[in-house]
């Protein structure tokens, strides 16, 4: 059975199952696996074949192992991806000799992030059923995680949902992507204030949890969960093998955030995916761009962009990173995150750790303007729209690429529908909707107006659970 690590070292070893319910471990580190499964090129050659769901299963199953019983795995994948909107679940995209964009946007919401929580909504549901136990899951969100975790929760009966935005501060598709779901157990909460208020309510809840009546306690969907992890190393694996890997290398360039779904990619090439360049894509809220070329971690102010989902202060997996580049020592990386997240100084790595992560990491920082030029230049050359975050993958692979007989891949994060600020700046008309979302405009919405006041919220939410 597969065991599981904090990075900082003096915290329990647990099972998938419980990393699964915990979230942050006791020391304030990620879990990690133990040991990471290794195949050999002649191993990941004999899935070249396989559909995307047996592939997932394959490459997902010894994470899960003990936990999670194969065919109960194998009806929990199949379920998931039928919910897709294109057979390919994840299609590879064209858009210059050896150039290509992953659709990973086929989902009920329309980005990469529904892979991780359709999966992580019915594996909770059913390791829930056996404990005999219920959940209430919250979480803030500016706009694409919420409706994800939304969509992944809809169908669970041991679990209730409740979802904070900023009232009237995220675009009308995602509002409504969140609020016209049908489900008992979902609450979507309209906070009359900005999404830091509304973060700040949900780290304040999962601090002190008596708010919640009978047995019930949190859990966390964001994107430290190891779940959510493990499901996008899946599309690595399938997008390599559909361009002649493993015998020849990829690159892959991501649209970076937190830092989950490169680290993805990253752990598919610990497993023995040829991957010959990772490139950490951020838009001005570059952390890690700055670390990465100068050696000088400093937070900064958050800023509000075009690329919302990419807009954070601080990349919580880079952790995970870090840990290896420490060589597992919790200790040292105690040390280390301790100076990191004390944010008065400039950190600096040691220059042989860094040097390690330049070897396989290139990173670059993209403004507006290049992601709005970007998405214009790549139009023009395919007719292909691309959604801005992409867009900033598709220029930093540009910038970085390393060698041109690779095959470089772009992780294409979401549907251009999702961004209209940016698709106008660029100056396109709207895509319609896919199918299966054309009449979002006209479903019903059901969501609660509440003030920013943590007690009435905690009042609201232990109502609503123990009915
Ligand atoms: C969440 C998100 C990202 C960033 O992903 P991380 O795993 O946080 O790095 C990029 N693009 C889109 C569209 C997203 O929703």
């Amino acid at each position: 059975m597969m065991k599981y690590i904090s990075t900082r070292g003096n915290a329990p070893e647990l099972s998938f199952e419980e990393v699964l319910l915990t979230g942050l471990a006791e020391d304030g580190g990620l879990y990690v696996p133990k040991e990471v499964p290794h195949y050999s090129l002649e191993e990941i050659a004999s899935w070249r074949d396989l559909p995307y769901t047996e592939l997932a299963h394959k490459v997902i199953y010894p994470f899960v192992e003990g936990c999670v019983e194969s065919a109960d795995l194998k009806k929990i994948l199949d379920e998931v991806y039928s919910g897709f909107g294109h057979k390919a679940v994840a299609p590879l995209q064209q858009i210059d000799h050896n150039e290509y964009v992953l659709e990973l946007f086929h989902g009920p919401t329309l980005a990469f992030k529904d892979f991780a929580l359709q999966t992580l909504g019915r594996l909770l549901d059913y390791v829930l059923e056996r404990r005999h136990e219920k959940v209430v899951i919250m979480g803030a969100t500016s706009g694409d995680t919420g409706s994800a975790a939304i969509e992944g929760t809809k169908a669970c009966r041991n679990v209730d949902i409740f979802i904070l935005h900023p009232h009237e501060k995220v675009s009308e598709v995602q509002r409504r992507q969140m609020t016209t779901v049908k489900g008992d157990n979902i609450y979507n909460i309209a906070i009359k204030g900005n999404f830091d208020d509304a973060q700040d309510m949900v780290k304040k809840s999962f601090g002190d949890q008596s708010f919640l009546r009978g047995e019930r306690k949190l859990v966390a969907v964001n994107s430290i969960n190891w779940a959510r992890i493990m499901s996008q190393i899946v599309y690595y694996f399938y997008s390599a093998l559909n361009l002649g890997g493993p015998l020849r290398p990829m690159a892959y360039s991501v649209p970076t955030g937190n830092f989950g779904d490169i680290f993805a990619g990253y752990m598919a090439k610990k497993m023995g995916l040829p991957i010959e360049q990772l490139v950490i894509a951020t838009n001005s809220n570059d952390v890690l761009h700055r670390l990465m070329s100068k050696n000088q971690y400093e937070v900064r102010p958050l800023l509000h962009t075009i690329t919302p989902s990419m807009d954070i202060a601080v990349s919580s997996n880079f952790e995970r990173l870090l840990f290896d580049l420490y060589d597992r020592d919790g200790k040292a990386l105690a040390d280390l995150m301790a100076r990191m997240n004390a944010k008065q100084d400039i950190v600096s790595l040691d220059e042989e750790k860094l040097g390690k992560a330049r070897q396989l990491f290139d990173s670059y920082a993209c403004d507006e303007a290049s992601t709005v030029e970007t998405m214009k230049a790549v139009y023009e050359e395919t007719g292909y729209l691309l959604d801005p975050h992409t867009a900033i993958g598709v220029k930093a692979a540009r910038e970085t690429r390393r060698n041109t007989s690779i095959p470089m891949i772009t992780l294409g994060t979401a549907h251009p529908v999702k961004f209209e600020d940016a698709v106008k700046q660029a100056g396109f008309d709207m895509p319609e909707l896919p199918h299966h979302l054309t009449d979002l405009m006209e479903r019903e919405e059901r969501l609660h107006v509440l003030p920013a006041d943590l007690d009435v919220v905690h009042e609201f939410i232990a109502e609503n659970t123990f009915k």
